[in-house]
């Protein structure tokens, strides 16, 4: 099988920022990659901003080294990645005065798409709206990327929001997160609204539970003053998990286009009960053997923020009362492992009886990372002879030994994210609306810690989080599945 790779219209694409680490580690690399798989066309431009100066060769030569290390592939074909680079050229501009503008403004051609990519800290998003206003290279149909964090919470959330709009419309506005770009998060929506197998059971009456976990081994040294303002609930929970939840949650939609999807996903955002202190629980990783505490990490000995959080969620709805929602995310936990796991009820009435053995309900499980795919967790009989024994089998489908190579050119998120803003796609964006109905569910939650001056369990590195975390489903009869790579 060979992929079909649709070449995307002309462009001029800016990153503010086209320095940093996240244009050298993702942005950069991926547009190489998509470049390298046929999808640019020779007519797009890349221009990279920054306050350094630097010439267009000294840039070339920063980005042909972030291309070699982090491209995921064709990051040895010389000849494509000598093609790519002479799409770039770079301009020094300060975000928050004149220099530069006039000679950015110069580069930005008439007929073609024109994008800019916000990769700058969050505070300068107005200055640049404003400057791409005045300077004029700001059209209808102009599209800007805005990185996470999309705010602090409501009120900065809708301050940003207000910010920009006062230069740009909603369809303009392109709030990245790279959630949303993943494979099998698409695939998601695909077994869902493709197939007629899952959807009549996809309800509480049908559905135990859901339980969600995004589980990294990586600590936040060398993020700690931002993560230390942030925490797990807003780094991870509000944007990330609530995404998931909601593309999990949503009713269909009446087409697979922009608002139509995004409505939807507003709709479980405004179902969802206000969580339960009893329902909620915050841990802090202490050191180990060579490892620093998160309190090291951040240098606050006396933090009270959060590296992991786990919770109970309800969505109060017809098609969800009664069915909970297990989320939890946190680092240095035992593995990196993300995975969307749907647990089904058992069979009403066994005719087995208790020596078939049976053991839990089918179980969905959508792998985010690593290996990304899906697996059916189903009740065979017990091969040979004894009688009628259950066992579970998989029915497992992991992309890479599905689909052979082909696989492998499946595009990371944020080569498929920033080829839809070129398309004008917002689908798999977030709309303003969803992120402030996001924050006003997180506010009343992290206000309470405050000012109940919550403190975290502590957790060992290495482990699956505080103990109490376990406790949120084993009192239930329930228990979470294994952080395994
Ligand atoms: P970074 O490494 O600190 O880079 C910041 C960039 O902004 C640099 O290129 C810097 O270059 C430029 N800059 C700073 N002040 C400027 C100004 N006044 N005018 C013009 N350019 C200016 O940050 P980053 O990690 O790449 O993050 C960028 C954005 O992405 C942030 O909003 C962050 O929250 C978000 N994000 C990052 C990651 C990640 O993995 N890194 C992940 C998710 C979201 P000069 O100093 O030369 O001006």
């Amino acid at each position: 099988m060979v992929s079909r790779v649709i070449p995307v219209e002309p462009f001029d694409l800016v990153i503010f920022g086209g320095t940093g680490d996240l244009a050298m580690r993702k942005i950069l690399p991926g547009l190489y990659r998509r470049y390298w798989a046929g999808q640019l066309p020779e007519e797009a431009r890349i221009v990279g901003a920054s306050r350094h100066d630097m010439p267009d060769e000294e840039y070339r030569a920063t980005i042909r080294e972030a291309i070699e290390e982090f491209a995921i592939e064709g990051g040895d074909d010389a000849e494509k990645i000598e093609g790519f680079l002479k799409l770039l050229s770079f301009v020094a501009v300060d975000a928050t005065g004149e220099r530069g503008w006039p000679e950015l403004a110069g580069k930005i051609r008439d007929g073609v798409i024109h994008a800019y990519y916000f990769s700058v800290a969050p505070r300068l998003f107005g200055d640049l709206a404003e400057r791409l206003h005045g300077h004029k290279m700001a059209g209808d149909d102009t599209r800007i990327v805005v990185e996470k964090p999309f705010g602090h919470d409501l009120g900065s959330a809708q301050d940003l929001n207000a910010t920009l709009r006062r230069y740009f419309a909603e369809k303009q506005i392109y709030r990245i997160d790279h959630y949303l770009g993943k494979e099998t998060v698409q695939n998601l929506m695909a077994v869902r609204f493709g197939n007629i197998l899952f959807e009549p059971l996809w309800n509480a009456l049908y559905i135990d539970h859901i339980q969600v976990t995004v589980a990294e081994t990586v600590g936040v040294a060398g993020r700690g003053t931002y993560y230390d303002r942030a925490g797990a609930m807003r780094d991870m929970m509000q944007n990330h998990l609530m995404q998931l939840l909601c593309l999990m949650a949503m009713e269909p939609p009446h087409h697979f286009e922009p608002d139509a999807v995004r409505d939807e996903k507003l709709k479980v955002i405004r179902a969802l009960d206000p969580a339960q202190p009893e329902d909620i629980v915050r841990g802090q990783y202490t050191g180990a053997e060579g490892i620093d505490s998160y309190a090291v990490d951040v240098g606050d000995e006396k933090s009270t923020t959060e590296s992991f959080i786990a919770m109970k969620l309800h969505i109060s709805n017809w098609r969800w009362k009664g069915t909970p929602i297990y989320v939890r995310t946190g680092k240095r936990l035992k593995a990196r492992a993300s995975e969307i796991a749907v647990v089904f009820k058992h069979p009403p009435h066994s005719i087995f009886g208790h020596k078939a053995n049976e053991r839990r309900g089918n179980v969905l499980v959508i792998r985010l990372q690593p290996n990304e795919g899906m697996n059916l967790r189903v009740t065979i009989k017990e091969p040979g002879p004894g009688g009628m024994r259950l066992i579970e089998v998989p029915l497992d489908m992991s992309f890479a030994e599905a689909l052979g190579e082909e696989a492998a050119e499946v595009p990371d998120a944020y080569e498929r994210l920033i080829m839809d803003v070129i398309r004008g796609d917002q689908t798999l964006f977030m709309r303003g609306d969803e992120v402030e109905a996001a924050w006003g569910w997180v506010d009343p939650i992290v206000a309470r810690w405050e000012e109940d001056g919550d403190r975290p369990q502590l957790y060992q590195p290495g482990t699956a989080g505080p103990e109490e975390s376990l406790m949120l489903m084993y009192r239930e009869g329930r228990r979470w599945r294994d952080i395994e790579e």
